[in-house]
């Protein structure tokens, strides 16, 4: 183990636990200071508002801290299925069903659906939790380039006809580009393979009112399998699946990580729905979110930095591990909180910072952040 850190230390992938001092918003404290939160999933920034935690703490007194066993056995109250119902009707699908958190969803309703003997195509950049998934399923996996639809068309034509799925991220994790779902899901009906998308980044994110990759490419109801998570821009905890409700039934039945893990508590079921019920009344979160990204890519551009996205993440390529660590360095000086993104989670030798933008975000703020961003770059001379 020492010998393995010691490795990581060197080679400048070694990972240290930032301790945050206050709650999950777009200001944060760290190390007892201020700091501009610019790397959190909580895109709509919504772990600290006033409406969700009155109604939250409402809950939290009626039903206490935790659920005591699982969504089979006792696990399931009130709360459970009214989220499952507001995550069905917000996704425009017959059911949701809820799992402990976006990586059990995956890791659970992959290998539930696909057998020994079925096929998986995955995209290269796809979450861990999808590789995982894939890995615990008896199917085989074939992996296609990056978001590259001829890539996928041809690996499935090289594999003799199986039952099986395609599946990707919607909003990708690292570089916040979008699936080409329009595509994928053409050939998934064309060859008599499920779709799958994993919504993470793009819930409450992209779409003209936050409801994701089918609302952004006008292609509502398409995708067989939406699934996504609690914990990012609805500010909450937990995963989710929306499907027909033959699918959803099928995994409460089937899904090892839904049928043996505790289910999550009452509250964080609450918060998330209130959460979801808030996106719907407020659209002007999303839109402002929307805004945020164009207007922060455009201010470094002004800096000679390339960057462009229509999600909330927008990555800033350094490549050399120190060089990316250093960056980050020096705008936590400045007051940024930016970390560096490094292998395993990307390409060895494709560090970056992962810049992700929350709705609360000021204008001048995202303005000062990219003039911070130029100079620690120049400063680390790149
Ligand atoms: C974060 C993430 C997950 C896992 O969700 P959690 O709720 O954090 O476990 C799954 N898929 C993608 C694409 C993600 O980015």
């Amino acid at each position: 183990m020492e010998e393995e850190l010691r490795t990581l230390q060197e080679n400048h992938l070694y990972r240290r636990i930032k301790v945050i001092e206050s709650p999950q918003k777009s200001h944060v404290r760290y190390q007892g200071r201020d700091m501009l939160m610019l790397a959190s999933n909580s895109y709509l920034d919504l772990c600290d508002e006033e409406c969700i935690k009155t109604y939250v703490a409402d809950v939290l007194r009626e039903y206490g801290t935790g659920s005591g066993g699982s969504r089979l056995t006792t696990g399931t109250t009130v709360l459970h299925t009214k989220l499952e119902e507001r995550l069905a009707q917000f996704k425009g699908r017959e059911a949701a069903v809820v799992f402990n958190t976006g990586f059990a969803a995956n890791s659970g309703i992959i290998p539930a659906l696909c057998k020994k003997g079925d096929i998986i195509y995955s995209d290269e950049k796809n979450h861990a939790s999808i590789i995982d998934g894939c890995r615990q399923s008896a199917a085989e996996t074939v992996i296609y380039r990056h978001n590259d639809m001829e890539d996928l068309e041809k690996k499935i034509q090289e594999h003799p006809p199986k039952s099986g799925l395609i599946v990707s991220d919607g909003v990708f994790s690292m570089d916040g580009d979008i699936v080409n779902l329009p595509v994928l899901v053409k050939l998934a009906d064309t060859y008599g393979l499920l779709s799958m998308i994993d919504e993470a980044h793009a819930t409450g994110v992209i779409g003209d009112s936050g409801r994701g990759c089918e609302e952004y490419f006008h292609m509502e109801g398409k995708t067989d399998i939406l699934m996504g998570t609690l914990s990012k821009a609805i500010g909450a905890e937990g995963g989710y699946v929306c499907g027909p409700r033959v699918l959803t039934e099928y995994l409460k039945n089937k899904a090892r990580s839904y049928i043996f893990s505790t289910s999550p508590a009452p509250v964080t079921m609450a918060a998330a729905e209130r959460a979801l019920k808030l996106i719907e009344e407020e659209p002007w979160r999303v839109r402002r979110l929307q805004e945020n990204t164009r207007w922060f890519c455009e201010k470094l551009k002004e800096h000679g930095i390339s960057a462009s996205s229509e999600s909330a993440i927008v990555p800033i390529r350094i490549g050399d591990e120190e060089k990316a660590v250093r960056v980050s360095e020096r705008l936590m000086e400045f007051g940024y909180f930016i970390p560096a993104i490094r292998y395993p989670t990307v390409k060895k030798g494709e560090a970056m910072l992962r810049a992700a933008l929350m709705a609360t975000h000021t204008k001048e703020e995202l303005a000062a952040a990219a003039y911070a961003v130029s100079s620690a770059m120049n400063s680390c001379g790149l």
